[in-house]
Formats: structure tokens, C-alpha cells, sequence
């Protein structure tokens, strides 16, 4: 057996650290690990993606001013996001910001949008939400204005790859109280109307998210012309409805129809924290790196010892 390179295995272990699952119970990663998270090919991937998201969503006019944010999250206790005061057709991946779950500005050169605490909650409860965004797509939010819920079993793509909608009652944009007020919903819904101020929705990528956009906002447009007509909207037969849920479970959707997710209605736990950040205990960056090495070197010590072992 070849002899094992201490130095590639400690860099091998240090970026399977860094890219850890989300749902692992890591500690808030030091600087240098971010740093190279912030700059791996997976960021800069996705920061491409979130432009180009940015650029569909202005241009179908689901943005306003500098009105929408989007995200994703990445590694295990990172998130990337757009900064505010930026229309999202005018992004560039540099003006990408990378901040933790706890809402700590980490790296970028703009200041990050203030609604990232209604991504971050959701990111908090729900483990399968990777990509999040916020926006204000006219027909969409025509309904959460006026308190109207979209009635549902009419269009078969609408309960695919949304379903039954909800709606969060109103509380100030940017603030914490704002942020939870879709914890009730999140987890049996991918898209949630936002009372008298637009949509959010989430996925698995930031591509997905925006479909769920689209989907939403086609929906309810159609909806809202079919009204003129004159005829009562028909809705897709009941003995029908089982088979779009089937599709729907395939593809890993969450539906509050679904038995498993029935609960989910009713209010969660709180999961990580009203705890303001400040009163949280907390350790420098210098202490983080070197415990972060330390977690490096000690593992990159197990693997060569193993190796050696079994060679013996
Ligand atoms: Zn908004």
C-alpha cells in the first residue's frame, strides 16, 4: 500500500469538516474554513446561480425597487445571501455575503439584507430547506392583501409542487417577530403567502425556490382571470387528487395532506433560539481556528494511525 500523505489527508478531513451535513451539531466555523467555503467551487456555483435567479425574478417582476432577497445554505452553519439596497437584476456574484445561522456577518463587501432572519428561521426548522427566497410577485400578493386564500385542487402543477397555501400574518419586515411568523407553516409548506407583503418560498436549490415563485404567482394570476369569465372555476375531479400527491411524494415535496405532516400546522418549538446573539456564549475567532485545527490534526492522526495499521 502506498505511503499516506499527512498533508493531503489533513486538507481531505478539513474540507469534509467545512462541508459537513446541515443537520450536523457543529460548532460555528473559524475564519479560515469560511474563507475557503466562501471561495470553494460549490460557492461560486451557487453564487453564479443566485444571480442568474436574481436577473429571472426582476425580469418577471416578482422584485420591486430593491424589494426581494434570496439565499442559500451551504456547509453546515453558512449561508450565502444578497445584500440590501440592490435590486436583484443588478447583482454580481461579488456582491454575494456570507453570514452564520445566528445572523453573524462573516464575509463580503456589502451589508447583508435585514430580512435574512425570515431565511434563517427557516433554514432553523426546516432541514431540507437549502435555498430561500423572498419576493413580491404582484398576483401573489394581490391574495395576501386582501386576506384571500387561493382555493386549491384546480390546476394539477399547483398541488404538486405547492399545495394547500398558508398565510403569516403581518408583523414589520426585517424584524425577528416577521421572521417567525411562517414557523407554524414551513415544514408542510414550501411556499407561504406573507399578509400585506409578498412571498417566501423554499427548496432544494435556488432554482427550485424560484419555480415554487412561479408556479405561485401563475397560479393565482390564472385564478384571478379566470374570475372575469363569468363561469365557476371548475376543480380536478377527488379521485384524482391521490395520484398528484403520489407524484408529489416522489419528488420529496412537503403537503400538509400528507398524515406525517398533519402536525406541522400547529405552531414549533423553537429551535434554535430567541436567545439574542450578544448573551449567547461565545469564543474568539483565533480560538475557533485552533480548535478547528486541533480537530483537523487529530482526526488527520486517526486516519494515518488506521492506515498504518492496516498494513501491518
Ligand atoms: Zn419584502
Amino acid at each position: 500500500m502506498p505511503q499516506i500523505n499527512k498533508k493531503f489527508v489533513a486538507e481531505v478531513v478539513r474540507q469534509a469538516l467545512v462541508q459537513c451535513v446541515p443537520e450536523a451539531d457543529c460548532q460555528y466555523p473559524p475564519t479560515r474554513s469560511s474563507r475557503r467555503l466562501f471561495e470553494s467551487k460549490e460557492a461560486q456555483s451557487i453564487k453564479r446561480e443566485i444571480v442568474d435567479v436574481g436577473r429571472k425574478l426582476w425580469a418577471r417582476e416578482y422584485v420591486d425597487g430593491n424589494g426581494g432577497n434570496i439565499s442559500y445554505r451551504i456547509g453546515c452553519d453558512h449561508v450565502l445571501c444578497t445584500p440590501t439596497m440592490l435590486s436583484k437584476g443588478d447583482l454580481t456574484p461579488e456582491d454575494i455575503c456570507l453570514v452564520s445561522l445566528q445572523n453573524e456577518k462573516i464575509i463580503g463587501t456589502r451589508v447583508h439584507t435585514s430580512e435574512i432572519l425570515l431565511h434563517l428561521e427557516i433554514y432553523k426548522a426546516v432541514p431540507a430547506a437549502r435555498a430561500v427566497i423572498h419576493c413580491h410577485p404582484p398576483h401573489a400578493t394581490a391574495y395576501a392583501i386582501t386576506g384571500l386564500i387561493p382555493p386549491g385542487e384546480i390546476i394539477p402543477e399547483q398541488e404538486v409542487f405547492i399545495g394547500p397555501v398558508a398565510t403569516a400574518s403581518y408583523e414589520t419586515p426585517g424584524t425577528q417577530s416577521f421572521a417567525e411568523t411562517v414557523l407554524p407553516f414551513v415544514r408542510s409548506c414550501n411556499t407561504i403567502l406573507l399578509e400585506n407583503h409578498g412571498i417566501v418560498s423554499w427548496a432544494d436549490t435556488v432554482t427550485h425556490a424560484e419555480w415554487c415563485v412561479e408556479v405561485i404567482d401563475t397560479y393565482c394570476r390564472t385564478l384571478i382571470l379566470a374570475s372575469h369569465l363569468g363561469k365557476p372555476i371548475r376543480r380536478i375531479p377527488q379521485d384524482k387528487i391521490a395520484a398528484l400527491l403520489a407524484i408529489k411524494r416522489r419528488l420529496g415535496l412537503p403537503d400538509a395532506r400528507f398524515p406525517e405532516q398533519k402536525q406541522a400546522s400547529v405552531p414549533l418549538p423553537r429551535v434554535t433560539t430567541n436567545v439574542p446573539v450578544l448573551a449567547q456564549k461565545r469564543t474568539s475567532r483565533r480560538q475557533r481556528d485552533e480548535d478547528f485545527e486541533s480537530l483537523v490534526m487529530n482526526i488527520t492522526n486517526q486516519v494515518i494511525r488506521f492506515n498504518s495499521a492496516q498494513k501491518r
